[in-house]
């Protein structure tokens, strides 16, 4: 069920205080990752939400992003695509910067990485601001996708991601 699955994952995230500077509590989900029964649980829930029918691919966000978008693709049978931070994709693609506390990040997905049309699951591990996914939705469209959902482990509710992201759908496994 999906508040067994809120529970597991609130079982296996580690709160590191003051990481990757002073003031941030970073959400280490690398237990749930590194637990055989936990991962499958967590995959097959969000599969379970989504439909195994409902999206033709995954998008997993650089780099945890990847690690859940893949087992999702191979759970499901899709392909994955992924979102990485630039300058690191070899082939023509379409570029999208958002604004950090402290100046600015840009994503890239290569031009041709969707068939047009192509229903497309959007994952990571954490949603906090809402930026990063943004920008990555923007891409999938651009890049001719259709945003079929976008799914994180863990919601920071507090910090406001899911009102910047509406009116597209927001699916957390927990929310905090
Ligand atoms: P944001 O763009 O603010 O929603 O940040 C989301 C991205 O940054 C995701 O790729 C997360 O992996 C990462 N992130 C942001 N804040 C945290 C946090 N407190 N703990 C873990 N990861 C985070």
């Amino acid at each position: 069920s999906g508040e067994q699955t809120a529970r597991l994952v609130a079982s296996r995230v580690l709160d590191v205080p003051d990481f990757p500077k002073p003031g941030v509590v970073f959400k280490d989900l690398m237990p749930l990752f590194a637990d055989g029964d936990a991962f499958r649980e967590v995959i097959d829930g969000i599969v379970a939400y989504h439909g195994r029918d409902a999206f033709d691919a995954v998008v997993g966000i650089e780099a945890r992003g990847f690690v859940v978008a893949a087992a999702i693709a191979y759970a499901t049978g899709v392909g994955v695509v992924p979102v990485r931070k630039a300058g690191k994709l070899p082939r023509p693609a379409y570029s999208a910067s958002y604004e950090l506390e402290y100046g600015e990040a840009t994503l890239e997905v290569h031009q041709d990485a969707f068939t047009a049309g192509h229903r497309v699951l959007v994952v990571d591990d954490v949603l906090a601001t809402g930026g990063t996914a943004a920008a990555t939705l923007d891409l999938v469209e651009r890049a001719g996708g259709t945003v079929a959902g976008f799914t994180v482990l863990l919601e920071l509710g507090f910090l406001g991601g899911r009102q910047r992201l509406a009116p597209r759908p927001v699916h957390a496994l927990l929310t905090v």
